[in-house]
């Protein structure tokens, strides 16, 4: 039987840009949530110095690198052993297997990362959509989470485990601490697993968000790595820190069937990052305010567009919202919804996904677009970006962001 799932949206997005880019085309990819930034040459040395750590190594990663974890955690308040450490090829490999190991259906935020509940399917679970509160990107609201699981449950369903994005892909956005805990004592009540994906937890621009792993210790897992704080997503390395040895051995199980081991040059990088000596903590935080500079100069242009648009608290993704805008789209342009905006403005060049790519069910008038690949063409360019002290006044970003503005000024202008 076929993969009950298709092609992740992000990654079909890139590849669809990049024939046109190749073929000649002027694009700009807001698809996808590559960070393309050239990576710090200290992190590079450090793999290139592993590159003779040819042995498949212990299934649940280095000792090293599991002790470098828990200090990044515990450096944020969260008091994490070691041994409760799981390294592998990249967080999204984990969050899969981690829905293997939980077992039984799984709760998603909506909207929410494409994966979630392809993964969930794949692992012959169901995703079972909880609507976030308006602002307060993933985490599914959570009155409405004890609704759907008490529901769920009735129907014969088996839901054990909630998904929440801290700080939230796509919208950029971070849920209230009036909501993450009672996000907590939801989970406790229902006895829920809350899977923690917080791989843009270094990218929040005032200060870093309260976990749910600090409210709820003993039921949450945390999952992060280097693709978005340090833009090595091709390196492929994530952790989880998990609460507790029945679930850390379920996982180590799946992974010791699936990748044996997390790739052992790219486990020495890791913790030599996740130790964050001081040029680390420098490059993650400007890249963090190079995100926070052009995230919301591409948000002001959406905004004079006409949409709207939470506050963009993280990230590099905006989540505008069209609908003001209903009536001159259907009636100018034939757009009914966000799959036909996205697809007018890939016509003019720019790549955005709708808000169906993010399990929203009808097709709102909404689209997230990612921002870092308006840094630059050239690993130069980027370099020149992160250093810039206003990378909006480098000729190549501002031309990319007044051409985004013509495009949507010519799209929400009513004549
Ligand atoms: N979670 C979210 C919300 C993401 O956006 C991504 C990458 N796009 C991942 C996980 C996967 O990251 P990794 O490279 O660690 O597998």
């Amino acid at each position: 039987m076929p993969a009950p799932v298709p092609m992740s949206a992000t990654l079909a997005a890139d590849a669809e840009l990049a024939r046109r880019r190749a073929a000649g085309e002027r694009v700009l990819s807001m698809a996808s949530g590559e960070i393309g930034l050239p990576v710090l040459p200290a992190l590079a040395a450090q793999l290139a110095a592993a590159a003779d750590h040819s042995a498949y190594g212990s299934v649940a990663g280095s000792s090293v690198l599991r002790e470098a974890a828990a200090g990044y955690w515990g450096r944020r308040g969260l008091d994490v052993d070691p041994e409760l450490v799981v390294a592998g090829p990249g967080s999204k490999p984990l969050l899969f297997a981690l829905l293997l190991a939980i077992g039984g259906d799984v709760m998603v935020p909506v909207p929410s990362w494409v994966s979630y509940q392809a993964q969930a399917r794949l692992a012959g679970a169901e995703p079972i959509p909880v609507p976030i509160r308006p602002g307060e990107g993933g985490v599914p609201d959570p009155s409405r989470l004890r609704e759907a699981v008490i529901v769920a449950r009735a129907a014969g369903r088996d839901p054990r485990c909630v998904i929440v994005t801290v700080p939230d892909n796509p919208t950029g956005t971070i849920a209230s601490l009036g909501t993450m805990g009672e996000l907590a004592s939801v989970a406790r009540e229902l006895e829920l697993v809350i899977v923690s994906d917080e791989i843009y937890g270094d990218l929040v621009y005032d200060g870093p968000a309260v976990s749910p792993a600090l409210l709820a210790p003993e039921r949450t897992v945390v999952t992060t790595g280097l693709t978005k704080n340090l833009a090595v997503g091709g390196w492929r390395t994530g952790v989880a820190r998990v609460p507790d040895r029945v679930l850390l051995q379920r996982l180590v199980s799946v992974a010791s069937q699936v990748w044996s081991s997390p790739p052992a040059p790219v486990q020495a990088a890791a913790a030599y990052a996740l130790a964050e000596p001081p040029e680390i903590v420098e490059r993650v935080a400007a890249s963090r305010r190079l995100h926070e500079t052009v995230a919301r100069a591409v948000a002001e242009l959406f905004v004079k567009a006409g949409a709207t648009l939470a506050p963009v608290r993280a990230t590099c993704y905006l989540y505008p919202d069209f609908s003001p805008l209903r009536e001159h789209l259907l009636e100018a342009h034939g757009i009914h919804g966000g799959g036909d905006l996205a697809q007018l403005l890939s016509r003019r060049g720019i790549g955005m996904l709708p808000a169906s790519a993010f399990g929203e069910s009808v097709d709102p008038l909404r689209i997230r677009a990612a921002t870092s690949r308006l840094y630059g063409d050239t690993d130069a360019q980027r370099l020149a970006a992160l250093e810039a002290a206003d990378p909006l006044r480098l000729p190549w970003v501002r031309d990319a962001v007044e051409w985004l503005g013509e495009i949507l000024s010519d799209l929400t202008q009513t004549r």
